[in-house]
């Protein structure tokens, strides 16, 4: 059965006959439904970020949890260069403008990524794909990460710690999974470290930034912009962050294209394929 959106009394409700439970990023697979779910083997996660998932209280149970962790890498990673293109060259204002019917180009003079530094927070599968793709542009990169590092290092990539990254970077782009330790990672003490000049990206997790400390940070031009695709509360309800015009938003839109979905069904049909022939053997 296809049920979404389920809130977590719903969701112990309908799940005592599963015994396969797909979810997305937005229903919160807690202990209480882990319990509820009497007959569950299988927590598929269709993307990445297993964030929303209580794994403790599933491998208590033996119940597996799996996702698929390469299906959206090109997707994120062609969003970030997306939302870096729109807010080098003004894209979502010029659209607006001109549909407005306001033919403005003076207003709209750009900057080029060629020859700009990104830093990228976390050169996991997405980080290292979009280091990849700025190297392509001409982009400086600055990486930081605990792992790669020599792999990268070959591609290009310079690795640094994160206060050099914040200060020399013109872009920062994250993509660092949400855990304990990077819960609120980017928090006023890192957004003062930036440029005034420079843009944040966020395609990874909204609770990595501290957003009332990057709200306070754009309003006080103590950095120049943010492009964020994830919020600390998803819908969004921080108008006062959406209506700043140096912010390019985007409704959490990272792993949608047709092929990152596509692959996610993919990965996942197999694994479930894998647990039925297990059940036989
Ligand atoms: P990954 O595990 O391949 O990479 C994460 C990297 O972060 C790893 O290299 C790891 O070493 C590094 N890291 C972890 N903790 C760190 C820390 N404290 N300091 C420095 N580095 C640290 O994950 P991925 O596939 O690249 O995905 C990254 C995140 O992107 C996911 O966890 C998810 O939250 C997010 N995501 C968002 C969307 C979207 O729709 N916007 C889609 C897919 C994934």
């Amino acid at each position: 059965m296809v049920k979404p959106r389920l809130p977590e009394e719903e969701l112990c409700r309908e799940i005592g006959d599963c015994e396969v439970l797909i979810v997305r990023s937005s229903t919160r697979v807690t202990r209480r439904v882990i319990e509820a779910g009497k007959k569950l083997k299988m927590i598929a996660r269709a993307g990445v970020g297993i964030d929303n998932i209580d794994v403790k209280a599933a491998e208590e149970r033996g119940i597996k949890v799996v996702y698929a962790p390469e299906a959206s890498k090109t997707a994120v990673a062609e969003l970030v260069l997306g939302l870096m293109l729109c807010w080098a060259r003004k894209i979502p204002q010029a659209y607006r403008e001109l549909k407005e019917g306001r033919w403005e180009k003076e207003k709209f003079v750009g900057t080029e990524l060629k020859g700009k530094t990104l830093g990228v927070v976390g050169v996991g599968r997405i980080g290292g794909e979009v280091a990849l793709k700025a190297l392509a542009f001409g982009m400086r990169v600055l990486g930081y990460d605990l792992v790669r590092r020599e792999e990268m290092e070959r591609e290009g990539v310079k690795y640094v710690d994160l206060p050099t990254l914040l200060r020399e970077s013109d872009f920062v782009t994250l993509h660092v999974p949400l855990t304990p330790q990077t819960e609120r990672m980017i928090g006023e003490r890192e957004l003062s470290l930036m440029k005034p000049t420079a843009v944040l990206v966020n395609t990874s997790r909204g609770r990595i930034v501290d957003e009332r400390a990057l709200l306070k940070a754009l309003r006080e031009g103590r950095i120049a912009g943010a492009c964020l695709d994830v919020f600390e509360e998803e819908p969004t309800k921080n108008l006062e962050l959406l209506s700043l015009p140096q912010v390019i938003p985007t409704p959490h839109l990272g792993a949608s294209t047709i092929e990152s979905q596509r692959n996610i069904s993919l990965i996942l049909a197999e694994k479930i394929r894998e647990l039925k022939e297990e059940g036989k053997g």
